[in-house]
């Protein structure tokens, strides 16, 4: 199932070019919350219940143009959203160019098996997120900012210490992520972390409709202008892996998203380009810089 949110936040399954209206079931479906409010994404966490009651209202909901509707981020409060730096070989090594490390993010992992050895994962900040409908708006005018595509996990069941062979079992589903990120000297999680710096969309498509994620054809165009093309067996942590290692640091939470790193490809963007987003089996997603 692919699982939008949009407008004044409704919630809505996309069929082709259509939106089905599910706001209704949705709501009646969760709990009501009063605070403190458990960490976590509420319609994540409480997915078993939600997804029965939006099949049930599927046959008689209200159906949109997709075409006509503004769409947000599908996880409406993720409580961490993590990223892994440096995971695609040839990003690895195109990083190696000073106009992207500026001499600090070296790519240059001598003595340890992996970049994410030597430099771990880090965090954006979830109050920088938006969805495909929204523009990203560049915070550093005159600077390179960059679009990074990624492969977006949403963390269906938390948990600490998660293994790699449990790793899959515990994901509600997928979205494309844009890890968008001004280059410079500064710490990833404010070069990264930026107001609109983090986009998730078009939808939540659920797992089950994903199938293994580690072989999606995905890509990037901006202004029709090809710019990243890879697939996700090249990961060099693939999703388990990262599981494994985020929860070893922070427990996951529901609606928790790990953006799983970006190929080759990166390049800058500049205000009133549109970047064209899809990942296979997942969908596209147009998304405008102001
Ligand atoms: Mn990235």
């Amino acid at each position: 199932m692919k699982i939008c949110r949009f407008d004044d936040d409704r919630v809505g399954v996309v069929e082709g070019d259509a939106v089905r209206d599910v706001t209704d079931a949705v709501a009646a479906a969760l709990p009501l919350v009063r605070w403190p409010l458990p960490i976590g994404d509420l319609f994540i966490a409480n997915l078993a219940t939600v997804l029965p009651a939006i099949e049930a209202a599927l046959p008689s909901a209200r159906s949109l143009p997709l075409s006509g509707v503004s769409l947000k981020s599908p996880v409406a409060n993720p409580p961490h959203v993590i990223a892994a730096p440096l995971n695609y070989p040839l990003h690895v090594q195109e990083a190696a160019d000073p106009a992207i490390n500026h001499g600090v993010h070296m790519p240059a992992h001598d003595g340890f098996a992996t970049p994410i050895d030597k430099y771990g994962l880090f965090l954006k900040s979830h109050t920088g997120v938006i969805g495909a409908g929204q523009k990203v708006i560049l915070h550093w005018p005159g600077r390179r900012n960059d679009h990074e595509v990624e492969l977006a996990v949403v963390i269906g069941r938390g948990g600490k210490n998660i293994s790699r062979d449990d790793a899959l079992s515990h994901i509600a589903g997928y979205c494309i992520g844009l890890d968008i990120t001004v280059r410079g000297t500064e710490d990833r999680s404010f070069r990264k972390a930026a107001d609109t710096y983090s986009v998730l969309g078009p939808w939540l498509v659920t797992a089950d409709e994903v199938g293994d994620p580690a072989n999606l054809d995905f890509g990037i165009e901006v202004d029709g202008e090809k710019r990243q093309r890879s697939n996700t067996k090249h990961l060099i942590c693939d999703v388990p892996d990262l599981i494994e290692r985020a929860s070893r640091v922070y427990a996951l939470n529901p609606g928790d998203v790990i953006m799983t790193g970006t190929p080759d490809g990166v390049a800058e963007i500049t205000p009133g380009c549109t970047m064209h987003a899809w990942i296979e089996n997942i969908g596209a997603m147009d998304v405008r810089v102001a």
